[in-house]
């Protein structure tokens, strides 16, 4: 399984981490998301995985 980290702090994301999608399909902490770019979406980041096919590799 592949792990990604928070385009903010660089931290490895967990699953139950709460998350921002960005415009650009980068994902930050949502304590990290600084509002540069446009908010696409919200949630854990295991809501996130499961809803866009472009983090298929990260599912579980
Ligand atoms: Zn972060």
């Amino acid at each position: 399984m592949e792990s990604l980290r928070c385009a903010n702090c660089g931290q490895i994301i967990a699953y139950s981490d709460a998350v921002c999608l960005d415009v650009l399909n980068s994902i930050t902490h949502k304590k990290c998301y600084d509002l540069r770019f446009a908010l696409k979406d919200t949630g854990t980041f295991q809501d996130i995985v499961n809803k866009y096919s472009f983090f298929k590799e990260l599912r579980e």
